[in-house]
């Protein structure tokens, strides 16, 4: 075994940290790596020996560490005015012009308007995107897209794991520059391999990035296809996330014609049973990193008009210009949006990672368990916060037991939805004034970093510096 692959096995994989970004599959040289199972427990495992491999699938890693100071840096060159949100530039709330975009979307279409719009405008070569192509409806591929008509395979989230960085690979022949879109996690890896200089990372021009709160294990949607009487998954011919008006549904459709339906808000009630665990520990929901971040824009006044919204903005200034273009030409309909809204509108999630994550690693911590590092911590957080975090450890606890998963689908999905649906607004508003105490005055502080390992410096990391802070 190779002795990097070793030491990400270690350190990454058995430590239970692995974002299942893709990246380490992406990245080598001699497909020695690969993912085992993607609808199970999506781990990469070597196939081969890589004897004299540079390390890249190690330091391109987003599982272990992920330094929020020096991606600050080399993103933007600069530390963020407010770490809930990271660096920023103008904010809106809007939605593609296209009404085919905006209706095939997961919220307002806007990270597809923005992608034909780069293709169109001849701005990019090629998107990378993760999609979903009939002859696989259950996982979803990485796509090299140069057709513009071939978006509207990408378009919805995918809320089961999917490696989307293993697109990596695909791109050794393809020249720049290129779009990629991605998930925190995902974008995290991207970004420290231009880092490091890595030749496929620094063919990315534009990262667009959608929030995160978590992704699923697979797992998810065999208790749902259960739960409707469906025992064999290959009977499924269609899948969506969020399929229909916004916020969508999750929809299933069989080959014998059968459908399934399950309202976006009722399907979240498989997230305590399913979740998968890195993300308890992940401090990122709004994508940080990304030259442009896109995220559902939830506040009563959009969710009552229906037909999709989303927030976006871009945080470079590559991304802000992107933006900008957009809705200069007419592909983006947008209303200004201060970042004080856009904070409100996702706070329940930023209380989750930016100080639910660090009291849940603490926790680990404590317990000898190891946890990423990302360079930042909160300075303090208040001990009515720390103490809820208990009732959400004990809810995530009991969801994953084996017996809870076992029993979840003889209950009908559209009752436990339902349930689920009521808990979850009841929990918002007992929560609420916890969550949100001194939520926007928290102080962050940075963390000494753990033993610096030398960088491979794949090629000029200065180059991959100066070609990324454009402007
Ligand atoms: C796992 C997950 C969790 C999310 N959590 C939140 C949240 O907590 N709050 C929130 O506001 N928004 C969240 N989102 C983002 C949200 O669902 C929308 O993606 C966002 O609003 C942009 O919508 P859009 O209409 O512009 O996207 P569309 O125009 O429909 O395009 C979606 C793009 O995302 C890409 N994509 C979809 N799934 C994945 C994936 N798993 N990995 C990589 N790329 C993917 C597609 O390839 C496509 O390019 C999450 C998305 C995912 C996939």
């Amino acid at each position: 075994m190779s002795h990097w692959f070793e030491r990400l096995q270690k350190e990454v994989i058995n430590a239970d940290l692995c974002t299942r970004c893709g990246s380490c599959v992406g990245v080598c040289t001699t497909k020695a790596i690969r993912f085992d199972e993607v609808l199970g427990e999506c781990l990469p495992r070597l196939v081969q020996a890589c004897d004299d491999c540079d390390g890249r699938c190690y330091f391109g890693c987003s599982g272990r560490e992920v330094s929020f100071p020096a991606l600050n840096d080399f993103t933007h060159g600069m530390q963020p005015d407010n770490p809930l949100i990271g660096a920023h530039g103008p904010m809106y709330v809007g939605y593609a012009t296209d009404p085919n975009i905006r209706m095939r979307a997961a919220s307002g279409g806007v990270i597809t308007a923005l992608l034909k719009l780069l293709l169109d405008e001849e701005m990019v070569t090629a998107v990378l995107a993760l999609g979903t192509v009939p002859e696989e409806p259950l996982r979803p591929v990485p796509l090299v897209i140069r057709d513009p008509d071939d978006l509207r395979l990408t378009q919805q989230s995918k809320y089961s794991l999917a490696p989307t960085n293993t697109v990596l690979q695909d791109i050794v022949n393809v020249e720049g520059p290129l779009a990629y879109v991605g998930l925190p996690c995902q974008v995290h890896s991207i970004r420290k391999l231009q880092m490091a200089g890595h030749p496929e990372a620094l063919k990315i021009k534009y990262l667009l990035g959608s929030y995160c709160g978590n992704a699923l294990y697979f797992e998810a949607i065999r208790s749902y296809l259960r739960s409707e009487g469906v025992k064999d998954p290959g009977e499924v011919e269609d899948l969506q996330y969020r399929a229909g008006e916004w916020p969508g549904f999750l929809q299933v459709k069989l080959r014998d014609g059968r459908e399934y339906r399950l309202k976006k808000f009722y399907a979240n009630y498989l997230t305590p049973f399913f979740i998968v665990d890195r993300c308890l520990v992940c401090t990122d929901h709004s994508n940080e990193f990304a030259d442009v971040s896109a995220a559902d824009a939830w506040a009563p006044r959009y969710e009552e008009r229906g037909q999709g919204w989303s927030l976006v903005y871009g945080r470079t200034p590559a991304g802000i210009e992107l933006v900008e273009r957009g809705r200069a030409a007419g592909v983006l309909e947008l209303q200004d949006m201060d970042v004080d809204q856009a904070l409100d509108m996702h706070s329940h999630m930023t209380d989750f990672k930016k100080r639910g994550a660090f009291v849940r690693m603490k926790h680990l911590a404590s317990s000898g368990r190891p946890v990423p590092e990302y360079g930042y911590r909160p300075k303090e957080i208040p001990k009515k916060r720390r103490m809820l975090e208990a009732a959400i450890h004990g809810v995530f606890r009991v969801g994953r037991s084996r017996i809870a998963r076992w029993l979840l689908p003889f209950v009908p999905p559209a009752m436990i939805g339902m349930v689920f649906e009521k808990l979850r607004w009841q929990w918002k508003l007992i929560t609420k004034r916890t969550k949100r105490a001194d939520l926007w005055d928290t102080e962050f502080v940075y963390t000494e970093q753990r033993e610096p390992v030398e960088s491979p410096h794949l090629v000029d990391a200065e180059r991959s510096r100066s070609d990324n802070i454009r402007g």
